[in-house]
């Protein structure tokens, strides 16, 4: 799925991937923990090509392409999946219009028809319900006053409208209520099969209890400094991150 060899990025001049390895089998769900500032948000804007990124070496596969031989929108069509990809707000866009822009697009790369206005209509209505948004929130402005909570339940909506085959969720738990939580996790759990993958970008050990990752990584430095079962997990939340730190320079 995802193979990422000797990965080197800059942000403003400054080296902040400094080697990284990591690969992705189809199925597996990776959790990456770390300090603060360790790169792991530049992690996710490097993969999905966000500006301002510079990668200065080392190579990354997806699904058997050079991803860095693809354009954003291509490597979204491919299948990947940015879970911080616009909390922004977008004035006069609905979020059904955004959604349904972005579920087409996708359509349209596989080969398959627009939705019509009323079959999309009655997908998202469905959707929303799983992650328990107000129908009505569809027809507000994207992210137009949105709660952290609602912005999380869309974006899980989203990623259920898009059936992606790579996810990357970041910071999914950061000041989210236990309601949100759980439709995060729910959701992720819902979406897990044997051919979709997840990257889980937390700071805490307890959204490992409900989504319970195959590997669980630790990233500082730069660079995946350790890698364990979901019981690593624990293993930090008792004992922080500076004695892999100190390893890790
Ligand atoms: P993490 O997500 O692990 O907390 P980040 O990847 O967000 O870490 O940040 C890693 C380092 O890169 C930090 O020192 C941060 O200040 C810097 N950085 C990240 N993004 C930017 C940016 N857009 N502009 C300037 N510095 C950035
Ligand atoms: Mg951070
Ligand atoms: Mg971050």
């Amino acid at each position: 799925m995802l193979r990422i060899t000797d990965l080197f990025a800059k942000v403003e001049e400054k080296d902040i991937l400094k080697g990284l390895n990591l690969t992705i089998n189809p199925g597996e769900v990776h959790a990456i923990m770390g300090p603060n500032g360790a790169g792991k948000s530049t992690l996710g804007n490097v993969l999905s090509g966000r500006e301002g990124y510079e990668v200065t070496g080392g190579a990354v596969e997806f699904n058997g392409k050079d991803l860095f031989e693809l354009e954003i929108e291509e490597r979204a069509r491919e299948g990947l999946f940015l879970a911080f990809q616009y909390p922004v707000e977008i004035p006069g866009v609905s979020n059904m219009e955004f959604l349904k822009a972005s579920v087409d697009a996708k359509r349209k790369h596989q080969g398959q028809p627009e939705l019509s206005a009323v079959e999309f209509m009655k997908l998202a209505r469905e959707t929303s319900k799983r992650v328990s948004l107000d129908a009505a929130f569809l027809k507000r402005g994207v992210n137009e006053g949105f709660s952290g909570g609602e912005k999380k339940r869309n974006e899980i909506m989203q990623m259920m409208l898009l059936e992606p085959k790579l996810c990357i969720l970041d910071e999914t738990d950061s000041g989210l209520d236990i309601d949100a939580l759980q439709v995060v996790a729910n959701g992720v759990n819902e979406m897990r099969s044997p051919d979709r993958s997840f990257i889980v970008v937390t700071h805490y050990q307890r959204l490992l209890d409900y989504i319970v990752p195959d590997y669980v990584h630790v990233l500082a430095n730069g660079r995946i400094v350790k890698t364990g079962g979901k019981e690593l997990a624990l293993e930090l939340e008792e004992k922080g991150y500076a004695w892999l730190e100190e390893e890790a320079v």
